[in-house]
């Protein structure tokens, strides 16, 4: 601001070159009336004095009033345009005061005629009236008014002394007085036209400040960073600056004019009013007037502003809006109040030194703030974390600004507890890390959630063992401990057989509480430190510990607990009203070196696979050709889809003979697969079976059977033959099986009796009641009944007896060992002893020797089949046997 009150000093130039401006400005005026008053002495005068002096003088003011506005106007036009070199004009401007000076000086001699009083008191006249135009014409240039005024006035009071007359002498007394008179006047009016021109001057330099001053406010209104607008008694806007236009997105123009009251927001009005009572006052809050004001917050200040008489005109206010501060400052609330929160919280700076700590952290360790602010965190240290556990948690945070984990902390008194610790990095937003903030949860509080949570991530919610998850996660460990240790530890992978049939006759439900039925005397078998999984479905595995430093004894220790599951899960279960039989298969694989938990896993699947493939209620070890094996049985199966297409099924038939004689055949599948050759059943039945297979390919022997025994009936030698099948489960089982042998039976007019089915145990796995009825319905027709491989499966009396049977088969096993296993002869003849008490034929197979023969006779046993007497051969070998009976009875016979 610039003081008013401050008298500015005016330069000594302007105040020369402002007195020559006014000096040239009224010069035209005064020459005029030099030169007119000239012209009009002249004109007077020119009777009295010489005519060629009085034109000689005329001559002389004429020229030299042309030289002088000849010069004014010069200065005046160079004035306009550029700041004239103010003393040389001065100088132009006195010379031509002192020529014409010296013209109208002269007159008091020249033009002053002697003796002609009128004509002299005119010239002193014209003089005296000249002198004080002068007064005026030269005031701004004191030298030349007084040059001026003295030449005219000195000359013409010389000439009046020198009258010699007293009224002449007081006359010329009277010039010189009026001449002083003049000479003092003249100081005077040049003094007041300083004055003047110091008064302009100083008028202009003020207007000046106060424009500069103006220009600055206006800047600082415009720029500020507040709102600024004034109003008017009627609350009306009369200025605003453009921050107020940027906080209501409006332009100024817009602002102005408008009055407050009619905005939407009434909530800054009554400060505004408070301001015009001449108070200063504040409002600071919500706002919402302007189009984006969801969440504004304002502060606003007011003063009142007054006229010159002291009156309020209205009013001046500053707005801000402090939306972002107020959000801040309710950060800082939440975040002071999250700081007080029930998780231990502690601040460190860069460098780790700890800053702050809240209540909940002292709760937790015992330390309180004073007691640990400036210290480390090691203060905590529990000494249970090795370096590499803090090099990886310092490389996590420098490169994600983030580590979390569990971490032992040792208390103020002493005690260690394990804590979840989340620490994150403070950053700048050049990335630079200024804090680091650690949140301390003590997870023994978490402990029964943290076990629920284990519970059902872990453990199968039907049986309550482990599942997969865990399971893999055990075996991992016992895969590392005992490749430490170097003791032998195996995995058992179980299937339950048939348990697809359950679960599709009797409902999910009944399936579901085998599951846990066998999940419950697993339990009672294995050992403590054994660990049970279910895999999901009917799989489980066991996995066995410590089975002793060499391979042996561990697969010892395993067989034998693997024969215990065995036996303990073939028992007959409960289930509702009825009771259903349940084998399973086991597949094992022993471990000591590190492996896979994957390999592992498929390794043991592959044995189990093994043990199914060996006619299933049975264990089996992995080994290493088994995957080869596995790979192969991949590739047979696709070969399997296309061989009844591709026509390579045969059939072969083996004799079956009563004591002397052939009274009929076994069929026994063949495939003759075009690289492998001859492919025996064991090798692609159980594959059959589980592809369905089985289906098309039973037909397909039913079929060709009935085909056979058609052909039979045109041959003397053939025409009473009996011929059997093997029909598998899941062929039986099928819907349309009696359908089936009906037609095959119809279709090629066969004697019904002729055609035998073999069946084993496992069809009686379905419902017995439904199995018999089946039976029964394939009975009617006239087709008999064969109870295969009997003495191997569950051989439950209970069901046998129920059974529609035609003939007892004692299965192979027995009779291959008779002679070498006393049991097993006391098997043979518990067999046929109560097929007796049945009234059921039986029949032997797989009687390969005389002594076999020969016991099988002594026990009664009336039928038999095996190498003895004929292996299984394709049709016209097996009937060219019978066409030789004479070298077939040696052969078959032989010892008789
Ligand atoms: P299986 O029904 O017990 O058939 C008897 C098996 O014992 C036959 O094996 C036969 O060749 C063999 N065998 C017979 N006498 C002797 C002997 O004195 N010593 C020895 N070591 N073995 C003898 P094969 O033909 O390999 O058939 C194996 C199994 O495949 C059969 O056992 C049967 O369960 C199944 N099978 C065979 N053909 C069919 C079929 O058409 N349909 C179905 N579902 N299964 C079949
Ligand atoms: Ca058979
Ligand atoms: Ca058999």
């Amino acid at each position: 601001m610039i003081d008013l009150r401050k008298q500015p000093t005016l330069p000594e130039s302007y105040l020369r070159a402002e007195k020559l401006h006014q000096a040239f400005s009224v010069a035209y005026a005064s020459m005029a009336a030099s030169f007119l008053l000239a012209s009009v002495l002249a004109y007077i005068q020119y009777d009295v004095i010489s005519h060629a002096l009085v034109l000689t003088w005329w001559a002389s003011i004429f020229a030299v009033t042309l030289i002088r506005v000849h010069l004014v106007r010069n200065y005046l036009q160079s004035a306009k345009q550029q700041t004239p070199s103010n003393d040389v004009w001065l100088f132009g401007f006195r010379l031509g005061v002192v020529a014409i000076s010296i013209l109208w000086g002269s007159t008091g001699f020249l033009m002053f005629p002697e003796q002609n009083l009128p004509h002299q008191l005119f010239l002193i006249f014209i003089i005296a009236g000249l002198s004080s135009a002068a007064l005026v014409s030269y005031a701004a240039d004191v030298l030349s008014a007084q040059i001026f005024c003295s030449s005219l006035l000195l000359p013409l009071a010389l000439q009046l002394q020198m009258q010699g007359n007293s009224l002449y002498a007081a006359m010329s007394v009277a010039s010189v007085l009026y001449l002083s008179y003049i000479m003092i006047w003249l100081r005077h009016s040049n003094k007041i036209i300083t004055e003047n021109i110091v008064l302009r001057w100083l008028a202009h330099a003020r207007e000046e400040a106060i424009r500069v001053s103006e220009e600055r406010y206006r800047l600082l209104l415009n720029h500020s960073p507040v709102g600024i607008f004034h109003f008017d008694k009627e609350l009306s806007i009369t200025y605003c600056n453009e921050h107020v236009a940027e906080i209501l997105h409006k332009p100024t123009e817009d602002i102005t004019g408008t009055k407050l009251p009619t905005w939407a927001d009434a909530a800054i009005i009554p400060t505004l009013i408070s301001t015009l009572t001449g108070r200063t006052a504040s409002y600071e809050g919500p706002y919402s007037n302007s189009p984006d004001s969801v969440n504004r917050w304002i502060d606003m200040s007011c003063a009142p502003s007054l006229n010159v008489q002291g009156e309020i005109i209205g009013g001046i206010a500053v707005i801000r809006d402090s939306s972002e501060r107020k959000q801040v400052e309710e950060m800082l609330r939440i975040g002071a109040v999250a700081f007080e929160s029930q998780t231990g919280i502690m601040v460190t700076d860069a460098d780790s030194k700890i800053l702050r700590v809240n209540q909940a952290f002292t709760k937790m360790t015992g330390y309180s703030a004073e007691e640990i602010v400036g210290k480390t965190p090691a203060i905590l240290g529990s000494g249970r974390h090795g370096q590499a556990f803090f090099h990886t948690m310092w490389d996590d945070l420098r490169s994600a600004g983030f580590w979390q984990g569990e971490i032992w902390n040792q208390h103020k008194n002493g005690l260690v507890s394990a804590e979840w610790l989340t620490i994150s990095a403070v950053t700048t937003p050049d990335g630079k890390i200024t804090h680091y903030v650690g949140a301390y949860s003590d997870i023994t509080q978490n402990k029964d959630a943290i076990a629920e949570i284990h519970r059902l991530a872990y453990y199968d919610p039907l049986t309550g063992l482990p599942n997969r998850r865990l399971l893999q996660d055990r075996l991992s460990q016992a895969l590392a401990a005992s490749a430490r240790s170097g003791i032998q530890a195996a995995i058992m992978f179980l299937d339950l057989d048939n348990f697809k049939t359950l679960n599709d006759t009797r409902g999910h439900e009944a399936g579901d509480r085998l599951l846990v039925e066998v999940a419950k005397r697993l339990r009672n078998i294995v050992r403590e430190t054994d660990m049970i999984g279910r895999l999901g479905g009917d799989e489980f595995v066991v996995l066995l510990e410590n089975l002793g430093p060499t391979a042996e004894q561990a697969a010892q220790t395993a067989q034998q607990i693997g024969d215990k599951i065995l036996s303990t899960l073939s028992l007959p279960y409960r289930l509702d009203d009825h009771e259903f039989m349940c084998s399973t298969s086991i597949g094992i694989r022993l471990f000591r070196e590190r492996e896979t938990v994957e390999e592992l896993l498929k390794h043991a699947d592959l044995a189990m696979y093994q043990a199914k493939s060996a006619g299933r209620n049975t264990l089996c070890f992995f080994d290493p050709a088994m995957q080869t094996l596995v790979t192969e049985r991949a590739a047979l199966e696709k070969d399997l889809r296309r061989a009844l297409q591709n026509n390579e099924f045969e059939l072969f038939y083996q004799p079956q003979v009563d004591s002397n004689r052939v009274i009929g055949a076994e069929a026994l599948l063949r495939w003759k697969h075009p690289q492998r050759g001859w492919v025996l059943p064991l090798q692609f039945i159980p594959l059959a079976e589980k592809t369905k297979l089985i289906l098309p390919i039973g037909l397909w022997v039913l079929d060709q059977a009935c085909l056979q025994l058609c052909y039979w009936k045109a041959n003397p030698l053939t025409e009473d033959l009996q011929l059997a099948i093997n029909v598998s489960a899941y062929q039986f089982q099928h819907p349309d099986f009696v359908a089936q042998v009906k037609n095959a039976v119809e279709r090629y007019r066969i004697n019904p009796l002729q055609l035998k089915l073999e069946l084993t145990e496992s069809v009686m796995l379905d419902n017995i009641r439904h199995t018999v009825k089946k039976m029964q319905s394939i009975r009617d027709l006239g087709v008999q009944f064969s109870l295969d491989d009997f003495g191997t499966g569950y051989s439950s009396l209970a069901y046998l007896t129920q059974l529609p049977l035609d003939q007892l088969k004692i299965d192979r096993s027995f009779v291959s060992k008779l002679g070498l296993k006393n049991t097993d002869a006391v098997i043979v003849q518990t067999i046929i002893g109560m097929a007796q008490n049945l009234a059921l034929p039986v029949i032997a197979e797989g009687v390969e020797s005389q002594a076999q023969w020969d016991f099988l006779v002594t026990q009664g046993c009336p039928l038999f089949q095996g190498y003895l007497f004929g292996k299984p051969l394709p049709i016209s070998a097996f009937e060219a046997t019978l066409q030789a009976p004479s070298q077939a009875g040696g052969k078959l016979f032989p010892g008789t």
